[in-house]
């Protein structure tokens, strides 16, 4: 039978069946069933086909009047769920025999339709866009790396993004910084960077703080979910990381030198490994060019902080595999990436450091 009753449906989801709601956006609003799933009806054979959802798993289908998923079901049941079912009566009789509801976090009609192709993703969907709106980064440097990074945060919804640097924007910096323009030139950058940001998205808060990051600057970091380092130095590198140890917070670290570029994600709260783990020592400044002496191609710089962008956005919301124990790197020359994997250093500061979270947890 394609159509069961709600007291049915509860029972097979008791029993393992899937429940997804297939209502427009505007129609779920901020409720919907217990449990359920939410995938709008024109995105269900897309998107359950890209999870690969086996086909003998039940799936039962509520919409707000039970027709459109009546039809559903039986579409479904032709594509390879033969267990899909409609639940009678739909939303609208679920809500008044005060079947089991949860909200739906809130996002405004507008931001729903900013923020559309993001929520017609399996892997974002209205759960991972509001949890992108309530995120809270911290992001060292708006140069090179933090100059794409910042815009994609920006474009992507990150609701709380504190910018922390101390340089104004010279002309040499234009050939990477895309984030600046000639407009902004002697303007400190981290001003400069907000206001595209803002123009970009004017639903997000951008903080603004001129000033070199150094070991005093935990409090600019204990209060957001994760740190992004577009810094261009050592001294900075190794601060960073270990402050973040610290303060249990994650770090989205990318380097670029020339053609080639590297990022990871050190101090994960889950036990990840450091940047110490993976470079216990300050190399030596001789060893250790800058882009200033050596140079850069601009597009390594966009394609590293891009990549921090995206860490952020797994972090944030939950899915893929973040770089967390590998270092991917980038060589521009011949459009490659290579794939090291690392783990803790037994005898790194951050061994210590992570039982002292983990007791902090306990
Ligand atoms: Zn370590």
């Amino acid at each position: 039978m394609v159509d069961i009753s709600a007291q049915k449906a509860l029972e097979l989801q008791s029993e393992g069946a899937v429940l997804i709601d297939i209502r427009r956006p505007d129609e779920v609003a901020d409720l919907t069933a217990e449990g359920a799933r939410i995938i709008p009806r024109d995105m269900l054979e897309i998107n359950l086909s890209r999870e690969g959802l086996p086909s003998d798993t039940t799936v039962l289908l509520l919409c707000q009047s039970g027709a459109r998923s009546s039809y559903a079901a039986k579409a479904l049941r032709h594509l390879g769920w033969p267990d899909t079912h409609s639940v009678e009566g739909g939303f609208s009789r679920w809500l008044a025999d005060n079947r089991p509801v949860k909200s739906v976090p809130f996002l405004s009609p507008s931001d729903r339709e900013r923020y559309a192709r993001h929520l017609s993703l399996p892997e974002v969907g209205t759960d991972g866009q509001a949890k992108l709106c309530k995120a809270r980064i911290a992001m060292v440097g708006a140069g090179g790396l933090g100059a794409p990074a910042a815009l994609y945060l920006a474009a992507m919804g990150v609701g709380f993004i504190r910018l922390i640097d101390d340089d104004v924007v010279e002309v040499s910096n234009l050939q990477r910084q895309v984030i600046h323009s000639e407009a902004t030139l002697g303007v400190e950058k981290v001003i400069s960077a907000a206001k595209r940001m803002q123009g970009l998205n004017s639903g997000i808060t951008v903080e603004t703080v001129v000033r070199r990051f150094d070991e005093t600057c935990g409090d600019l970091i204990a209060d957001v979910d994760l740190v992004i380092n577009g810094a261009d130095n050592f001294a900075a590198r190794y601060t960073l990381n270990d402050l973040c140890l610290e303060l249990g917070k994650p770090l989205i670290d990318g380097a670029v030198l020339e053609m080639e570029g590297q990022l990871s994600v050190f101090c994960h709260p889950d036990g990840g490994p450091c940047y110490r783990c993976l470079y216990p020592e300050t190399p030596p400044s001789d060893l250790a060019p800058s882009c200033v002496a050596a140079g850069v191609l601009g597009v390594v710089p966009g394609t590293i902080g891009i990549l921090q962008a995206l860490e952020a956005a797994k972090l944030i919301t939950g899915f893929g595999k973040p770089l967390v124990g590998r270092l991917l790197t980038f060589d521009a020359t011949d459009s490659s990436f290579e794939e090291i994997a690392f783990s803790k250093d037994p005898s790194c500061v951050c061994g210590i450091g992570c039982m002292q979270l983990q007791k902090g947890a306990a």
